[in-house]
């Protein structure tokens, strides 16, 4: 039972900062795969938890070796290396043993705007305080969880929109959804033509939208000195039952049927981000992991019944 596991047991690395979205990922990668995409009742979603038949978090977060208090002796944050027990989980090593990587790159714009919804709206923080708590943050932040981007396989990368000049709502966003180029098992999506550098604008007949548009675009790029395929979302969905006319014009999505990324974001249009390019690049990049761990998979498979016929 033990060697039928290990074959099957594929290991994704999720990194941002806190806040940024990597339980909302997390919630629809496991729906991608079937799973409840929620966790269990009375359970903390953030923990080492089996929220699937098939998914299970690892959570760093119980890998501190230091507590609130034991930090606050030794001067360090919860970012910091000498804070966590890294010989049990957690640097380049464990960085070896990921079959796929993503990064969820969150610009310091819309961290702040997300903050102050969650914070001050709904936890009655002050906009001065919710400042401090990230400007306290940053330092570590830069040193040990930025750096981090440049070996995900998969980057997505939020930033303000470009459609509204100044605009620091943060309600519309530009997000680009960045795919290292020959990851063994991973096939970047593309628009149009795969390759080439395309900008598009999908509102019109088939698409409403209201100010100010959407705009997507894709093109060859290089990334850390990596090549990479960028896909660009800038922009908000009216209608998510009319994503199927830009999902229909997106390739190498690994759906297993026509429309199922409009299906995903639909079954879960309460999760945030749902009405932007977070949600969509989110759904795309479950669905790429879905199908990444059915290759690897059936190769282990392959590789098994190779062995056992020697
Ligand atoms: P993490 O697990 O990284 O701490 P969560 O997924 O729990 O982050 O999200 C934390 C909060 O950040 C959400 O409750 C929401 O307020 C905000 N947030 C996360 N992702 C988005 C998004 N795509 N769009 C808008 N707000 C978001």
């Amino acid at each position: 039972a033990f060697v039928c596991s290990a074959e099957k047991t594929v290991v994704i690395g999720l990194a941002a900062d806190s806040g940024c979205g990597k339980s909302t990922f997390m919630r629809r990668l496991t729906s991608v795969f079937g799973g409840a995409a929620e966790p269990p009742k009375g359970g903390n979603p953030d923990s080492n938890t089996l929220i699937s038949d098939t998914t299970t978090v690892i959570c760093l977060d119980d890998y501190h070796s230091l507590d609130r208090t034991g930090r606050k002796e030794k001067g360090v944050t919860a970012l910091d290396p000498r804070a966590n027990n890294f010989d049990l989980m957690y640097d380049s090593r464990v960085r070896d043993l990921l079959d796929f990587s993503i990064y969820l790159d969150i610009s310091n714009e819309v961290k702040f705007a997300w903050k102050i919804q969650r914070d001050m709206a709904e936890r009655g923080h002050s906009l001065e305080s919710i400042k401090a708590s990230i400007e306290a943050r940053k330092p570590d932040f830069d040193a040990y969880i930025d750096p981090q981007k440049q070996y995900a396989d998969a980057v997505i990368e939020v930033l303000p929109t470009q459609l509204i000049p100044d605009d620091n709502e943060g309600k519309v966003l530009r997000v680009r959804l960045i795919m290292k180029e020959g990851v063994k098992h991973f096939a970047p999506v593309y628009l149009f033509d795969e390759g080439s550098t395309i900008s598009w604008i999908p509102c019109g007949r088939k698409l409403t939208c209201s100010y100010p548009g959407i705009n997507f675009f894709y093109s060859p790029e290089t990334y850390f000195s990596n090549e990479v395929s960028m896909l660009e979302m800038d922009g908000k969905f009216d209608r998510l039952d009319e994503l199927i006319y830009v999902e229909s014009h997106l390739s190498n999505l690994s759906t297993k049927f026509y429309g199922e990324v409009t299906q995903q974001m639909l079954k879960h249009s309460d999760f945030p981000g749902s009405n932007n390019g977070t949600g969509l690049f989110q759904t795309i990049v479950g669905l790429k992991i879905r199908d990444l761990y059915e290759q690897i998979v059936a190769e282990r498979a392959a590789a098994s019944v190779a062995a056992a016929k020697l």
